[in-house]
């Protein structure tokens, strides 16, 4: 089981797709539990992982420190990357994956999330490099208008820091575009198909490029996988700070994603509760499903862009899904040339918070 530990609501950066902290009365500023009943949750799982997360989970440096010290599990962080020395090495190294936001270029990235932060967040990947870091090193990024696929992804793969890069696309709840449509058609999809023809063409090299959707979706493509690829609502836990224990880390105030609370639920009880948000509606009848797994879940049930903006982000997941699914040949004839590239392609090998599908 993945368990989000939100060990805080509020950010310390204001990026435009997000708007900044999540309002304090509903998600408080730090963990208003016991860290004992977090202990005894996570620990009555048998493989669990701890996904700490926020707001800015590093506001919070004590409480990531104490829930390694005192909690038996597998850890990760995502991370704006920019308090990076509010947390000593010795608790970053043991971090089986650092997720590092970040959109792609200087412009890119500062034009999102504020002046000076894309020098903060390579600062920060450098200093992880510097140290000997030997996890999975994930730029994570957040796409919108201003982002040039193409351009960002290898921006950030020509850094040479990142193990993978992973990107989400800001949409169905984001109001901040003003023709997403249009971008999809002259920027995004184009872009996308000059990622997937590079990404093959390393691979007939012998080179697996970390690009996670593309991985991902392969991966969901030829094995059985969950729906939705995040995991929320049937392997994902998130523990808000308030004690609130919920199917999605976004869905704060959704009385569909409401579990229980901690000290007052146990693991089994949450697991049958999971049950009952699972993806319904039109996903279970799309034959993307396999691919796509109904993307998210949150958007499943909150229509915020409305049905048509619903479909609207359909269009583009099923381009990519489609555009993807046309290598699997390609793929499959490059592990018959080369066997020992199957362990690079075998990506996510657990859930690790990537939501795979953009
Ligand atoms: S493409 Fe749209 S309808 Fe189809 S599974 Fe994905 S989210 Fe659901
Ligand atoms: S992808 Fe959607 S359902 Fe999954 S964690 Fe993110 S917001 Fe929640």
């Amino acid at each position: 089981m993945l368990f989000f530990v939100l060990t805080t609501g509020r950010c310390n950066l204001l990026c435009k797709y997000c708007g900044g902290s999540f309002p304090e009365r509903l998600v408080p500023t730090r963990p208003t539990y016991d860290l004992l009943l977090l202990k005894e949750l996570i620990e009555s799982d048998s493989n669990p992982a701890v996904a700490f997360y926020g707001g800015e989970p590093l506001l919070q440096p004590k409480v990531v420190k104490e829930v390694m010290d005192r909690i038996d599990a597998k850890f990760l962080i995502q991370t704006n990357g920019t308090l990076f020395e509010g947390l000593e090495w010795e608790y970053w190294k043991r971090m089986d994956s650092i997720l590092l936001s970040i959109d792609g270029t200087k412009e890119t990235t500062d034009g999102y999330r504020g002046e000076g932060t894309y020098s903060k967040v390579v600062w920060a990947a450098e200093q992880l490099r510097k140290k000997g870091y030997s996890g999975d090193l994930i730029a994570r990024m957040a796409v919108s208008e201003k982002t040039d696929i193409y351009r960002d992804v290898c921006h950030l793969a020509g850094l040479g820091l990142f193990d993978h890069i992973h990107w989400q696309l800001d949409v169905g709840w984001s109001d901040s575009w003003t023709d997403f449509e249009g971008w999809c058609a002259r920027s995004y999809e184009p872009g996308i198909l000059r990622l997937i023809d590079l990404w093959i063409r390393r691979l007939k090299r012998g080179e697996v490029m970390g690009l996670v959707p593309i991985l991902g979706i392969l991966k969901r493509l030829r094995e059985p996988c969950t729906n939705p690829p995040c995991g929320a609502g049937v392997d994902s836990i998130a523990v808000m700070p308030n004690g609130d224990l919920r199917a999605c880390p976004i869905a704060y105030d959704a009385d569909w994603a409401f579990l229980g609370r901690i000290g007052e639920t146990d693991l089994r009880e949450l697991i049958s509760k999971l049950r009952r948000c699972r993806i319904t509606g039109e996903c279970l009848a799309c034959n993307h499903l396999k691919g796509c797994g109904g993307r998210c879940l949150y958007m499943n049930r909150e229509r915020l862009w409305g049905q048509s903006g619903f479909k609207k982000i359909c269009e583009v997941t099923k381009f990519t899904i489609d555009a993807i699914a046309e290598i699997q040949p390609e793929v499959e004839e490059a592990l018959i040339r080369d066997d020992a590239i199957r362990q690079y392609l075998d990506y996510p090998k657990y859930n690790n918070s990537t939501e795979i599908v953009p």
